[in-house]
């Protein structure tokens, strides 16, 4: 598995996404109080960490289970003069042993699918004070009409995605309001995560190239970039962001 460490080492972001659509979903977040207490779950290197640290100027309390990605956060908040918004922990999202009610916001970009998407919101929303808001961004199915390779690809990769409908169900379901969703555009996709790592994938194939497990690890990386080349009218990743109504 070294060479999937190589490969997501030192990345801006670990998933679709840019500064422009974290603040777009703060906004939907309308009632935020000032100095908001936010805690950011998997939060990776930490881009989105960053954006609401600057954004907020409350506290940050950021989450992943990856060492690497927290130390790379820590580096960047003490580059941008943030360290003092900005707490990066080792933790669980699944295990999280926070008081009840100690936040604001609840922040989770390219993460909920590690626990779920139902799942995740359940649990998260003990961690809310009333009135406080979860957003989330999800992978989901934009069409009903995938073509077969695409279907099986995700059957494959994540066989839990739904479509937004599903995913707003659920939202209705566990009684949060919806404050707003929107598709994160491609640029998030291009410019900010498939670019890079296909960069990554290029760079390393040399060094593997007589590794066949990792080469396979690498072929299947560029697989998932090459579908969304041709297939990104069918799915994407949409943004939620919800608000805990007052018990
Ligand atoms: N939000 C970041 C990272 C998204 S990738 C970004 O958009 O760039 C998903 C992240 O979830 C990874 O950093 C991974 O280490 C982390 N992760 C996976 N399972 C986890 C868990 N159970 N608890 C905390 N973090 C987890």
């Amino acid at each position: 598995m070294e060479v999937f460490w190589e490969l997501h080492k030192d990345l801006n972001r670990e998933g679709p996404g840019n500064e422009a659509s974290t603040l777009r979903a703060l906004a939907l977040a309308r009632d935020l109080p000032d100095k908001a207490r936010v805690l950011d779950l998997g939060c990776g290197p930490g881009a989105q960490s960053i954006t609401l640290a600057r954004a907020v100027r409350g506290s940050v309390t950021a989450i992943d289970l990856h060492e690497p990605f927290l130390a790379q956060l820590e580096k960047r908040a003490d580059k941008e003069g943030l360290s003092a918004y900005i707490l990066a922990r080792k933790g669980d999202m699944a295990a999280l042993g926070f008081e009840p009610g100690s936040f604001d916001l609840i922040w989770s970009e390219g993460a909920i699918y590690n626990m779920g998407f139902e799942h995740g919101l359940d649990e998260w929303r003990r961690y809310l004070k009333p009135g406080g808001y979860i957003a989330v961004s999800e992978l989901c199915w934009l069409r009903d009409d995938p073509p077969e390779e695409l279907a099986a690809f995700w059957a494959m990769d994540y066989p839990a995605m739904k479509d937004k409908a599903a995913n707003l169900a659920i939202i209705a379901r566990l009684g949060y309001e919806l404050a707003g969703h929107f598709t994160l555009p491609e640029e998030c996709w291009r410019d900010e995560y498939y670019g890079p790592l296909g960069r990554r994938i290029q760079m390393l194939r040399s060094s593997y190239a007589h590794d066949a497990e990792s080469m396979g690890i690498l072929d299947l990386c560029q697989k998932e970039i090459d579908l969304y080349e041709r297939y990104s009218a069918y799915y994407g990743y949409e943004f939620f962001v919800m608000k805990m109504l007052a018990p």
